[in-house]
Order: C-alpha cells, then sequence, then structure tokens
C-alpha cells in the first residue's frame, strides 16, 4: 500500500487528501503515533498503524513489504537523527518498496543549521540502501502567512534576511508532489529540489501585504542579534530562535531561492502564487 507518516500533521494530512484523489481509501495507511488525533483520518477509510519515531518497537508493524512510504521527517528538532534512524531501519526490516523522505532544498549543500538533520538523514538511508526518492522541500509560504497578526499589528515584517529571495510554496503544493512520487513510476534514486516557481524577498512580501490590505506594511532589516530578541520576546524558545536567525542569514546568501521547476513538473500545476497564499491567509482571519 501507500503509506504516509506524519499524517496527522498540516503536510500529511494534504498529502492523505491528494492521494485519495488518485487511489481509493482501502490503499492508504497513516503512520501516527496518537491515534485518537486521527480520529479524522481513519474517517476517510484510510488504515491507521501506530508508529512513534522515538519508540522503535511501535514501528515494527508501521510498514510492510512492497509499500510505498511518505516518511514527514520528524518536528522536534535536535532529536531527529535517533528518530530517523529508528524509522529507517524500520522500513528496512519491512522491505518496503520506496521510503520517499521530505528533506530540505539544496539537500547534501544546504549549509544551514537547521539543514543538519536532513542532511544526516539522507546519507542514512543512502547507506541502508532501502530504495528511496528525496523530496527536498523549500520552505513553506505558510511559515510567513500564518503569522500576520503581528506583522499587521506592527506594520512591519522583521527579519536578518537582507534582500535574499524564498521560493516558497505553499504546503498543498509539496503534498501535491509528494502524492505524485507515491503513485507514479520512475521516482526511485530521484532526488527533487522543490520549491515554489517564483522566489520572492521578504520586502516584495510586505509589499504584498500592503497591496491587499491597504495598510503600509514595510520590511524592517534587523542585525542577526537585535533579530534574536525580537524573536525571544515574542515566546520563541531561544534555541528554535537561534535556528531562525541562521535561517534567514541562508536566505540573505541564496539558499533558499532555487526555482528548479521540480515542484510544478511533479505536481502538474504552477505552485501557488504568493498573492494567493496571502489572500487566503487574510480570509481565515
Ligand atoms: P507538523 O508539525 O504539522 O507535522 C509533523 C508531523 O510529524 C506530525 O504528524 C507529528 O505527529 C509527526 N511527528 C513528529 N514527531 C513524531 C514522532 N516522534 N513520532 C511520530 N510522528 C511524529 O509539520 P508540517 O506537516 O507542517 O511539516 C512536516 C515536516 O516538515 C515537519 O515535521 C518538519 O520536519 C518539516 N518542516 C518543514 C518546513 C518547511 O518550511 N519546509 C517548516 C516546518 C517544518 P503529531 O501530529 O502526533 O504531532
Amino acid at each position: 500500500g501507500i503509506v504516509v507518516t506524519g499524517a496527522t500533521g498540516a503536510l500529511g494530512r494534504l498529502v492523505v487528501d491528494e492521494l485519495l484523489v488518485r487511489v481509493p481509501a482501502a490503499d492508504v495507511a497513516a503512520v501516527v503515533r496518537d491515534k485518537e488525533k486521527a480520529a479524522g483520518l481513519a474517517e476517510l477509510g484510510v488504515e491507521l498503524r501506530l508508529g512513534d519515531y522515538d519508540r522503535p518497537e511501535t514501528l515494527e508493524d508501521a510498514f510492510r513489504p512492497g509499500d510505498r512510504v511518505l516518511f514527514v521527517s520528524g518536528s522536534e528538532v535536535g532529536r531527529r537523527v535517533a528518530q530517523h534512524t529508528s524509522v529507517i531501519a524500520a522500513a528496512r526490516a519491512a522491505d518496503v518498496a520506496q521510503l520517499a523522505y521530505t528533506g530540505v532544498l539544496g539537500g547534501p549543500d544546504a549549509d544551514f543549521d537547521l539543514a543538519d538533520e536532513h542532511r544526516v538523514t539522507e546519507r542514512l538511508i543512502l547507506d541502508s540502501g532501502v530504495p528511496h526518492t528525496f523530496l527536498r522541500n523549500g520552505w513553506y509560504t505558510e511559515n510567513y502567512t500564518a503569522n500576520l497578526g503581528p506583522v499587521l499589528e506592527h506594520g512591519t515584517v522583521v527579519g536578518n534576511a537582507g534582500d535574499g529571495r524564498i521560493a516558497a510554496a505553499a504546503r498543498a503544493d509539496y503534498a501535491a508532489a509528494a502524492a505524485a512520487v507515491l503513485t507514479g513510476e520512475g521516482h526511485l534514486g530521484a532526488a527533487y529540489e522543490l520549491s515554489g516557481d517564483t522566489a520572492w524577498s521578504l520586502a516584495e512580501y510586505a509589499a504584498e501585504l500592503t497591496r491587499q490590505t491597504g495598510r503600509t506594511v514595510t520590511y524592517t532589516e534587523l542585525t542577526p542579534e537585535a533579530h534574536l530578541s525580537v524573536l525571544v520576546g515574542a515566546g520563541v524558545p531561544e534555541p528554535f530562535a537561534r535556528i531562525l536567525v541562521d535561517v534567514d542569514d541562508a536566505i540573505a546568501r541564496g539558499r533558499l531561492a532555487g526555482t528548479s521547476g521540480d515542484l510544478a513538473r511533479l505536481a502538474g500545476r504552477p505552485s501557488t502564487p504568493l498573492a494567493d497564499s496571502v489572500a487566503a491567509a487574510l480570509a481565515a482571519r
């Protein structure tokens, strides 16, 4: 069957929805660490399998021979190498036919802190010999549009990304690409650099907010230290705030700007324009 881990998360759920457009629900299984949280998935007719990345014994029955698996990277930064090691071992033991892993744009060349665990994971997958596909995801547009409250309140987007561009795409775009890779042929051994068709700077993002709200929103470039204090002041735990400051540094250096076109080719449609994501976020407020 087709198996999605992290299916109770935002991306995984969208992938399940995309799969159900293409294949019967009986062919789809969701690996979840909390079956109660997965009630909505069960209602869709999707098989639920228990699998906690932190508890290898729970992963023993998560995968079956011949499964095509979307392995959604864990969300607990700093713990992911151990977690992912367990998932890969379980996939290998089960003799899955495909392990598609959601890594980060740039793969082995991504040189920022948040990419470290993805780089190690890709290497572990290669060393495991499990047939694989690397889905190297760029940034979600929602990383920005989910945070409109303070931006509109203060009339400014802050960061230390300079005029670096971000080829972000909507989560739904990445989900469509993942579903294509899980249901199509010819993707084994491939590494896709997935990103939006158009890269934009944070100043351009602010300009789009201005255009759609009719209120002036600017981009304020901060020093890394000043950005760190803003994030910590807003309640972001300091270790993660440091990672975000480092991400902005990577953006300034163009590391998240790549527009390979892989995402649109796999999804079979253009990526969601920034203007559409902004409009959706404003409408949801
Ligand atoms: P979510 O946090 O919404 O989903 C993460 C999923 O991973 C959840 O289903 C979560 O389960 C599951 N998970 C986390 N830890 C474990 C564990 N120990 N065992 C089993 N399952 C686990 O993130 P998104 O869906 O938005 O993003 C998917 C992944 O992409 C993230 O986990 C992260 O690796 C990466 N990411 C990428 C970003 C980008 O811009 N490209 C931005 C942010 C994250 P549960 O529902 O039980 O919590």
